[in-house]
């Protein structure tokens, strides 16, 4: 038999933490990742009880973790155990990418990145002088909103079903960005299409099983949805959501979720590993991301 010498006693450690962890596709990204730039690290998933956060985040980095992933329900939560936070993260509230490093631990939040160079890879445009209508205001959206302030939309426009949630992220931006978001009842979306560039679906309406699903009727988007309209929706499973297929049909670019999952991913690994990774190797284990993203829809 041959020897088996994956992990050394020099393997550098990632991880993740949430709760449940058993259908992620993180660790098939990060260790791709590594073999693919010949570093030797290894990532593995944990499954941590709500009672048992906070001896998690100590546990990694008593075993020296380079750095760990956090997901649902953790991600507002873990904040209370760390050092310090990026401006990106402290103005959304939420951390899904911690690095340790002298035994201090940095949150960051990467699904904010993830979106923007989606946005750009996707689109061939970027955020800024963009007037972005957002639809929901959970975790999601908050980063999504956030990161279109901080890269130079001219409008943020946020309409949700429980108004108080909205209104919180607009005073956010408006308080601690620019002075340009705006909080609207889920029924306005008829009047703001027609005055955004940009329309991004963050709520789970239309996420499988529930594939029939569309936060706004199809027959109101046809008749105000324009070719120029650009259209994202942040779920990947379905392919293309009933809101996309819709937009699609209007003649609207469409983009989904899954570059935000690719790139939200990559720069977490940028960050721990400080290093910036090469167009040749993103495209080569995007490739490989698309199997295993497969597999796991
Ligand atoms: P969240 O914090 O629970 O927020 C969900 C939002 O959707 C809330 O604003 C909620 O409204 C709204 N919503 C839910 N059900 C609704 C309904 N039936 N009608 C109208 N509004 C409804 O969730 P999240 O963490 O932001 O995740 C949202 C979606 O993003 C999920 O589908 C998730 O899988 C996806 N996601 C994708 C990525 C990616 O990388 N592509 C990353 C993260 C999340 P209320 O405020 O009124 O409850």
């Amino acid at each position: 038999m041959e020897p088996v010498e994956i992990i050394t006693g020099k393997t550098r450690l990632l991880g993740l933490i949430g709760y449940p962890v058993r259908h992620t596709i993180s660790p098939g990204l990060h260790n791709t990742l590594s073999a693919a730039l010949g570093q030797d690290y290894v990532y593995l998933p944990f499954e941590v009880h709500p009672t048992n956060l906070e001896k998690a985040v100590t546990g990694l980095q008593a075993l020296g973790f380079t750095g760990f992933n956090v997901t649902i329900p953790y991600k507002e939560e873990v904040i209370k155990y760390l050092d310090r936070l990026s401006r990106e993260a402290e103005l959304i509230g939420a951390v899904n990418t911690v690095k340790i490093c002298d035994r201090k631990l940095t949150g960051y939040n990467t699904d904010a990145e993830g979106f923007a160079r989606s946005f750009a890879e996707m689109t061939g445009t970027g955020l800024k002088n963009k007037k972005m209508l957002v639809i929901g205001a959970g975790g999601t959206a908050r980063a999504i909103a956030v990161k279109a302030a901080l890269e130079g939309a001219s409008k943020i426009y946020i309409v949700n079903r429980t108004r108080n949630k909205s209104e919180n992220i607009v005073n956010i931006i408006n308080q601690y960005i620019t002075d340009i978001a705006e909080s609207h009842d889920l029924d306005s979306i008829f009047e703001l299409v027609p005055c955004s560039d940009v329309i991004i679906n963050t709520t789970p309406l239309g996420m499988h099983p529930d594939v029939d699903k569309s936060p706004v009727e199809d027959s109101v988007l046809l008749k105000i949805l324009k070719p120029s309209h650009i259209v994202y929706d942040v779920i990947y499973n379905p392919d293309k959501t009933r809101l996309l297929l819709c937009a699609e049909k209007a003649g609207c670019k469409i983009v989904n979720g899954l570059g935000m999952l690719f790139y939200q991913g990559i720069h977490a690994y940028e960050i721990w590993t400080e290093t910036t990774i090469e167009k040749n190797i993103l495209d080569e284990v995007y490739q490989a991301f698309l199997k295993i993203s497969q597999r796991f829809g």
